[in-house]
């Protein structure tokens, strides 16, 4: 089934329609087949504007939210991605049509275990995916250009920060009931800034946040 005009529709009336402007984000969106990573759902229903259950009580961002956070880490073909929360895997595809290599985290077996494979059918060699906690980052795998995060904690992990590169982006959803996305930037001097461009409404991060809640 050709489905390129229901992503042609999707980038049209959710992503251009709001203000995402990157060609290159949009090519990617244009390009990676969303409905292939929701099987369980019609392939029309896939390109909807609002989040899809993945099972496991985790569902897939609304498209709009994906571009949102893909343009904020402004990944460039030089780039090493890190994308934490990989689901269905979707998100990582879409990094890896504008990163050199994208590093993946999921911290439920079963989810990571299908994702893998069905990247790997889908001929991506430039994604690693692992199981894990990635409230640590990956550091044998760090620096990174661009860390890209799909899950809540409730403050930004020091370890996500220590992984960048100087000139990098960390795109993150930070909070509890209220939670905000913010871009962090380390800059060349090792510095960093903060700015929240958006209210957001992600899962909880499991694992290590759960114990540092609060702290
Ligand atoms: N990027 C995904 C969205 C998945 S939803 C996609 O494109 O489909 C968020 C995911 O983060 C869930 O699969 C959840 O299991 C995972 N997650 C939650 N806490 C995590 C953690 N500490 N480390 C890694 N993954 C985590």
């Amino acid at each position: 089934m050709d489905t390129s005009a229901l992503r042609e529709a999707m980038v049209r009336d959710q992503l251009v329609a709001r203000g995402i402007r990157d060609e290159r984000v949009l090519a990617a969106f244009r390009k990676v087949r969303r409905e292939l990573f929701i099987p369980d759902v019609p392939p029309d229903l896939a390109h909807e504007d609002h989040p899809i259950s993945i099972g496991f009580s985790q569902t897939i961002s609304q498209p709009y939210i994906l571009a949102l956070m893909t343009q904020a880490a402004r990944p460039k073909p030089t780039s090493r991605g890190l994308d934490i929360g990989t689901g269905s895997g979707y998100q990582a595809a879409v990094l890896a049509q504008l990163c050199k290599e994208v590093c993946s985290i999921e911290i439920l077996k079963p989810l990571a275990d299908s994702a893998r494979s069905r990247l790997m059918a889908l001929g991506y060699k430039n994604i690693t995916v692992r199981v894990g906690d990635g409230y640590r980052g990956w550091p044998e795998k760090a620096p990174f250009d661009v860390i890209i995060v799909a899950a809540a904690p409730d403050h930004v992990p020091q370890p996500l920060i220590d992984q960048l590169a100087p000139g990098g982006r960390l795109v993150i959803p930070v909070g509890g009931w209220f939670q905000e996305l913010l871009v962090i930037e380390k800059q060349k001097d090792g510095t960093v800034d903060r700015q929240s461009i958006a209210p957001v409404t992600f899962v909880p991060m499991r694992g290590e946040a759960e114990n540092a809640r609060g702290k």
